[in-house]
């Protein structure tokens, strides 16, 4: 089977600061990967890279078979594609981020219609029931017509997660979803994730949830200092920490 998502040699910089220094990973179709580490590790800036919310200077990005972000010239000069181009490329991707970003005005059925119609193309009434599908998924369907102020954040944020994933994303990307939410609306935000991982769906994370990475993960990367320091099963990584720096995080992650 050939992989969904292959990063190679992986370098980002913002000015001086080189906060990727050369980062390879490969997903499989189904595969969860949760990206672990302190914080300023490079994790996030690792996910707005295949999402092309960041560009980057050298290594590749090649999603379903495609070099996103980057194509080379006649005179083997690496350009960035246009940006009608990026933006196709990113709708292979879906993101949800820990602020949900809603738009206010329009109701939860609204916010998730609103992509399928413009992006998608699709009729309003084939969007409608499209986005209602997904809000029942994660458990939103009695509120559809709910204002994002009507809502909670543990619920602004499943919209949030209805919304990306009603695109049809061929990998979701999740950036420390639950991290704006009072604790008591965590767990309802992570057992939408984990049904959805459960189900199949290829998803790249980033978490602070230690329990929740070992129990959804097909893989687990430690990521310090822009490098992945190690990686494995989340047995491996939770159960037999082979690094120092690894053990001394988990020991503080606590
Ligand atoms: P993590 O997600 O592991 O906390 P980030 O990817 O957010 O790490 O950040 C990695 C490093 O890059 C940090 O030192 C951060 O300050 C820096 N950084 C992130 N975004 C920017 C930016 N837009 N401009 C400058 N520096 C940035």
């Amino acid at each position: 089977m050939s992989p969904i998502l292959t990063i190679s040699g992986l370098h980002k910089s913002f000015g001086e600061l080189e906060v990727l220094k050369g980062i390879d990973l490969t997903m499989q179709q189904g595969d969860v990967v949760s990206l672990i580490g302190s914080s300023g590790s490079g994790k996030t800036t690792l996910l707005r890279c295949v999402n092309l919310l960041e560009d980057f200077e050298k290594g590749s990005i090649e999603l379903a078979g495609q070099k996103i972000g980057y194509r080379e010239d006649g005179a083997g000069q690496r350009r960035r594609l246009p940006e009608r181009e990026v933006a196709r490329q990113r709708s292979m991707t879906g993101m949800a981020f820990q602020q949900f970003n809603l738009f206010p005005h329009m109701t939860a059925i609204r916010n998730v219609m609103l992509g399928l119609i413009k992006t998608k193309n699709m009729p309003k009434d084939e969007a409608r029931e499209v986005a209602q599908k997904w809000l029942e998924r994660v458990g939103m369907a009695a509120r559809s017509d709910h204002y994002p102020g009507q809502l909670s954040g543990g619920q602004q944020q499943r919209v949030a997660i209805a919304r990306a994933i009603a695109m049809n994303p061929q990998i979701m990307l999740f950036d420390e979803v639950t991290s704006a939410l009072d604790p008591e609306l965590v767990a309802e935000v992570l057992a939408v994730v984990r049904d959805l991982a459960v189900e199949g769906m290829t998803m790249l994370l980033v978490t602070h949830e230690m329990r929740f990475a070992r129990d959804v993960s097909t893989k687990v990367v430690f990521m310090h200092q822009g490098r992945i320091h190690e990686e494995g099963t989340p047995d491996e990584i939770f159960g037999a920490p082979k690094t120092e720096r690894l053990q001394g995080f988990l020991a503080n992650s606590e």
